[in-house]
């Protein structure tokens, strides 16, 4: 019925072009929202339900004995519409997620792969399809539902609105008034003997279930993502595991005007024009930094559009951004143009130790989806005691009075970009080989930030900090042009923020404080500032479609900094970092084995890490990543000249192939298999998808052949902590004297593994199993 209507309504845009019967007014969104955002049970009327069943996907609810009650209806293009109730009695949930990976992940909460749980309350939001086949099932009660038992279902629906207040509420009603009946399902629930919990259903999203576990401690509670997923990811090949592209916009363009004031007060205003990739749209989000205050969004006929944004409450874990929920005055369809304009203030940096401290990264203007790349028209009016600096080249610079005035477009289109403002100055580096480079910073404060560490720990601030940072930033260009190809854009721009951490942005990298200080001995500082330039080819140049994918850019960015600093210091110190890396991989993970919570694969992205396993982000998407390279590197060195052409070639194809788009991890694996010149499913499936780490013993014995008067080697491996298919291609070194080293590869591929080097004229002195840290294991021999 739905299907008719809205064909009906297509006959009727063909003849009268520009308006749509369902097209909604934002009053009717607004009140439509308000009364899904506080559902009123109904009741009056309950049925009795007997073993009836709720199945959706890998979820079903199973009520056995008890009381169902519905939500007042809603009306909906004209139809009054049940969109959910709340269940009390004998019941049970049952889970299993279809995929192994969230199996796993299953596990790591619950040391079960599956559920199957008592509960005896439950509350349902759900699409009008699902009533009608619910009521076919039901019986009338006699009794009646009291206040207790609306008290109860609040209980529940609160668990719902603090995982992200309205979004929920906003999310319903999207799938609600879609006119393709939407099969959307929301249910908090729970468990006699454990968490509540709750499953979500979205076909708006491009992981479409979704299960998290709510936990509570005493004066906090919190929920945990536990499972998402793709309802197309349902084989193990690992080839679905990003879903489908989701999005009903594509953002082309931003043309922001912003006036920042001395203290870090932003006045602006943003006017973005977008494709409509799917329609019919009126209902659509947007997010933006918490401290940001929208003041109006009108289109661009200046006519007002209403917009919803929640409960500010700084304790949610996605409080770096906002969501705003906004209801279009019209319908708009596949290939229309939609320009909004923005209008909104407040604070993108903080004022502190008479310095700026800007904390808006890139959320300081409206953002539509996941990394949506943009083209910008940015003017900013600044304070002009600060020296400012943005992404995109710079068209007009004028002063008038106190004020700063400056221009600048971005005509490569980047999915995040940002600037910087305060008392730095500006250091030029030009040399004939690569882009040049601009370095922002104040050597005063950094004085003074030394200054004021050095009484604990006798910090001293290194001299002419600007060229200490400018040489890693050269010098690490010029390392990455020659293994991944040229850096695309005309300079690098590089300031300093009074934060701890680093961020990179097309042609313009935000770093840290700490490393203004002080190069250490260590080599992490310019590890820290390679990592951050290396951003320009993995994560700004290719980026990457899913967070599933993100290693890719992350471990990418890691492992280029270890190529720099394999250049700059020497093959030895290159492989003590790897040394180490690996030492925490193996340590953190037997330490998590303990605490219950076994760190997630590469391929979990951000969710590896958990409250269980906090700090396994940096370890497995950064730091495992990084060997996941290493590893490919040591399968693809020609080990009789040591000669790398296949990795470089590997390299520069990727991005020169993916440069301005966004891969997925099979994407890469596709290149990487015309250069290992083997199929890679066994290798991305071990040490991406899953997280295997193998420990191997390796023994052999040196045997005098008499027939042939020569040596041979009989050499045995065995393997613990990984499955039994599990398969490696291993280096050996064989040492016959300080300057006379023979290599040979081989494969690995059962947990007791001999084999025999046989023929050798001389006696080795020495043979090395896994020399350069070439497999992450452990090697005991
Ligand atoms: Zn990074």
């Amino acid at each position: 019925m739905k299907i008719k209507k809205y064909l009906f309504a297509i006959f009727i845009l063909l003849v009268l072009s520009n308006s749509s019967p369902n097209a909604y007014n934002s009053q009717d969104f607004s009140e439509l929202h308000q009364q899904l955002y506080y559902p009123l049970l109904n009741i009056n009327k309950t049925y009795k339900v007997s073993s009836d069943t709720i199945f959706h996907h890998d979820f079903a609810l199973i009520m056995g004995t008890g009381r169902i009650a519905f939500f007042d209806p809603i009306v909906i293009n004209g139809d009054s519409v049940v969109y959910g109730g709340y269940f009390e009695g004998n019941g049970s949930l049952l889970f299993r997620p279809s995929v192994q990976m969230e199996r796993d992940q299953l596990n790591r909460f619950y040391h079960k792969d599956s559920l199957d749980e008592e509960i005896n309350s439950a509350i349902f939001f759900f699409a009008p399809s699902m009533y009608d086949s619910l009521l076919k099932m039901l019986q009338l009660s006699d009794l009646k539902f009291d206040n207790s038992n609306t008290k109860k279902m609040r209980k529940l629906h609160s668990e719902i609105k603090q995982e992200s207040d309205f979004l929920f509420s906003f999310e319903l009603m999207r799938n609600l008034t879609s006119p393709f009946g939407r099969p959307y399902f929301l249910t908090c629930l729970e468990p006699k003997n454990d968490y509540k919990i709750m499953y979500q259903f979205n076909p708006y999203l491009r992981e479409e279930i979704r299960f998290w576990k709510k936990y509570w401690e005493p004066g906090n509670s919190f929920s945990e993502l536990v499972n998402s997923y793709s309802q197309y990811n349902i084989d193990e090949s690992y080839t679905n595991i990003n879903g489908r592209k989701k999005a009903q916009l594509d953002i082309l363009h931003y043309d922001i005007s912003t006036r920042i004031n001395y203290k870090g007060v932003i006045v602006s205003e943003a006017k973005v024009k977008a494709k409509v990739l799917s329609g019919p749209l009126q209902l659509v989000q947007f997010s933006i930094l918490p401290s940001l205050v929208i003041d109006s969004i009108k289109n661009i006929q200046g006519k007002m559009i209403d917009y919803y944004r929640g409960k500010l409450d700084m304790t949610f874990k996605n409080w770096e951004t906002r969501q705003i929920a906004l209801f279009l005055n019209e319908e708009y369809l596949y290939g229309d143009t939609l320009n909004l304009i923005f209008y909104y203030h407040g604070k993108v940096a903080e004022y502190d130790f008479g310095e700026l401290y800007l904390f808006a990264g890139s959320n300081w203007y409206p953002k539509y989806g996941w990394r949506d790349r943009a083209t910008y028209d940015l003017k900013f009016k600044t304070d002009r005691r600060y020296t400012f600096t943005s992404c995109g080249s710079l068209q007009n610079e004028s002063k008038i009075g106190d004020t700063l005035f400056t221009e600048w477009t971005v005509s490569q289109a980047a999915a995040n970009i940002s600037f910087n403002l305060g008392y730095m100055k500006k250091y030029k580096f030009e040399e004939d080989d690569i882009v040049p480079v601009e370095i922002f910073y104040s050597k005063e404060l950094h004085a003074d930030i030394a200054n004021y560490l050095s009484q604990d720990l006798m910090i001293g601030i290194g001299k002419d900090m600007e060229k200490q940072v400018a040489e890693d930033i050269q010098n690490s260009l010029r390392v990455f042009k020659h293994y991944f190809g040229p850096y695309a854009l005309p300079k690098l721009s590089v300031s300093e923020i009074l934060a701890s951490h680093g961020e990179a942005f097309p042609g313009f990298v935000h770093l840290g404080f700490n490393t203004w200080i002080n190069t250490d001995a260590w080599g992490n500082d310019r590890l820290f500032r390679a990592h951050e330039v290396a951003h320009q080819w993995w994560g700004v140049g290719v980026g990457y479609e899913t967070y599933h994918d993100q290693w890719l850019s992350e471990g990418f960015a890691e492992y280029s900094a270890l190529l720099y600093f394999q250049v700059i210091t020497d093959n030895k110190k290159f492989l003590k970092k790897l040394k180490e890396s690996r030492n925490n991989i193996f340590s953190v993970r037997k330490y998590i084995f303990s605490s219950g919570g076994e760190a997630g694969p590469i391929a979990m992205g951000y969710r590896t890490s958990s409250t269980k396993t906090r700090g396994d982000y940096g370890l497995i998407v950064y730091e495992k990543s990084a060997f996941v390279l290493h590893m490919l590197r040591n399968l693809m060195i020609d080990l009789k000249t040591m000669n790398e052409d296949k990795f470089l070639a590997m390299m520069r194809e990727f991005y020169g192939t993916y440069r301005g788009k966004d891969v997925s991890t099979q994407d890469f694996k596709r290149i990487a298999e015309k250069y290992v010149g083997i199929e890679l499913d066994w290798f991305f499936d071990q040490w991406v998808y899953n997280n295997y780490l193998p420990e191997y013993n390796f023994t052999y014995d040196i045997i005098h052949n008499d027939s042939t008067k020569l040596l041979d080697v009989k050499c045995r491996i065995t393997t613990k902590g990984v499955p039994d298919n599990f398969k490696m291609y291993l280096p050996l070194e064989i040492q016959f004297g300080k300057d006379s080293k023979a290599y040979i590869r081989i494969l690995v591929d059962s947990k007791d593994y001999s084999f025999e080097i046989p023929g050798l004229s001389n006696r080795p002195r020495k043979i090395i199993l896994n020399p350069f840290e070439s497999v992450l294991a452990k090697v005991k021999q």
